[in-house]
């Protein structure tokens, strides 16, 4: 017998895992209007504040003045304009590697990328942390997916050792983790692509635009560039704008034209979307946005040493996502409502999207938050903490 939806949604919401959507009225800044009432948000990717930068908003306006509103097609029909192959030269050599290719989102590059790359008898080897997206790509794929424990390095060598083929084998990470805010190995995973002869993959869609001297991201700040056969990234977060990049070998791009259904079967970004990521990437590239870094990882660091102090958890985060652990999906969530009660905006984190038993509230610090915007959350963190009898 079909179990109906409704019973299945009655069920998500007696287990505290019913979601819906809020409301944002106007912009996405550091204080936003939420279903009428204006709070203060900290569970935004907009990690530099550019979503709103006059930059962005003017290359947008000025694209759709002169090219229109729509590529009208897919990129291999008619839908390749100007801004798409400026965009993937400019990114490319921001990234430091040979080619880019643009997807549509951070989501349909990590599908499109992994099916491209990977097939039957191939061997994927993923950290169990990773993006959603990913594990998707690797479903979609119908390699055999390796998911090995996070960030453990000498457990993915014993499944390398023990996982032979004469196929292909990919090993992928997040760069930063989208819902711990903590790093991946890099340079030992460096080390086990040479030594094994896989592909390293590093999905940055949070690392790149904020980490590395020049915003390069993950791999920049762990310096191991050379060695990273693909990076793929969002404008989506920390570049205010959309859609998605794959950076790779010439030889890799070309393949990924051919193969990759998300990119091929889709129609391509908008002028306005090209137009606002090419201003992001100058802007990431600029002494303003090398300030803008700094200011972010000034909150960052303080934002996590404070919560730390108060004697939280926060999952060794090394980033601007501080996630703060609660454990059950329903206190975590109700956490969150006090938090909103107190004009804080932070987003409880459930299941699927982490373990069960691991729920937390994901914190963002932007560049642009005040001190005093910090100063007030994490009080309302500490005593909210306190009142659930998560700290002392
Ligand atoms: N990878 C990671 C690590 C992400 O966190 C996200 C977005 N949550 C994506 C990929 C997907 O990117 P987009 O939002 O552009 O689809």
């Amino acid at each position: 017998m079909n179990i109906s939806f409704a019973d299945e949604l009655e069920y998500l919401m007696k287990q505290g895992l019913f979601r819906k959507m809020r409301l944002i009225e106007g912009g996405q800044q550091e204080k936003v209007v939420l279903d009428g009432k204006e709070v203060l948000l900290f569970c935004s990717n907009n990690y530099l504040g550019l979503a709103s930068h006059p930059l962005l908003k003017n290359a947008a306006v000025k694209a759709v003045e002169q090219y229109g509103t729509s590529s009208g097609a897919s990129r291999l029909i008619s839908g390749n304009m100007v801004l798409h192959e400026k965009l993937e030269k400019r990114i490319a050599t921001f990234k430091g590697m040979e080619a880019a290719l643009l997807f549509n989102s951070g989501y349909a590059a990590n599908t499109g990328l992994i099916q491209a790359l990977a097939g039957r008898g191939d061997l994927i080897f993923s950290d169990r942390l990773n993006h959603a997206s990913i594990i998707d790509g690797a479903f979609l794929s119908r390699a055999r997916l390796v998911r090995y424990p996070h960030n453990n390095i000498k457990a993915l060598e014993r499944l390398l050792e023990a996982n032979r083929t004469t196929g292909r084998r990919l090993i992928i990470t997040d760069g930063v983790f989208s819902m711990d805010g903590d790093l991946a190995k890099l340079p030992e995973l460096v080390s086990l692509k040479k030594k094994y002869g896989a592909l390293l993959v590093v999905d940055d869609a949070h690392g790149s635009g904020v980490l590395g001297r020049a915003g390069r991201g993950s791999c920049e700040f762990l310096d191991c560039q050379e060695n990273v056969d693909i990076q793929m990234g969002t404008f989506g977060k920390a570049f205010g704008s959309f859609g998605s990049y794959v950076a790779a070998s010439r030889e890799i791009i070309d393949y990924l034209v051919n193969k990759a259904r998300s990119f091929i079967f889709s129609t391509s970004l908008p002028p306005s979307v090209l137009a606002a990521s090419l201003a992001a990437v100058d802007l990431v590239d600029s002494e303003e946005g090398a300030e803008l870094r700094n200011r972010l990882a000034s909150n960052a660091e303080y934002f996590r040493s404070r919560l730390l102090d108060a004697g939280f958890d926060i999952m060794g985060s090394e980033t601007q996502i501080i996630p703060v652990l609660v454990g059950p999906a329903d206190k975590t969530m109700k956490f969150a409502g006090r938090l909103l009660d107190k004009g804080i905006f932070v987003q409880g984190i459930r299941p699927p999207t982490i373990p069960a038993g691991r729920c937390r509230l994901r914190c963002t610090v932007m560049a642009t938050h005040g001190l005093e915007d910090l100063q007030r959350t994490v009080k309302a963190i500490v005593e909210t903490g306190k009142e659930f009898e998560i700290v002392r």
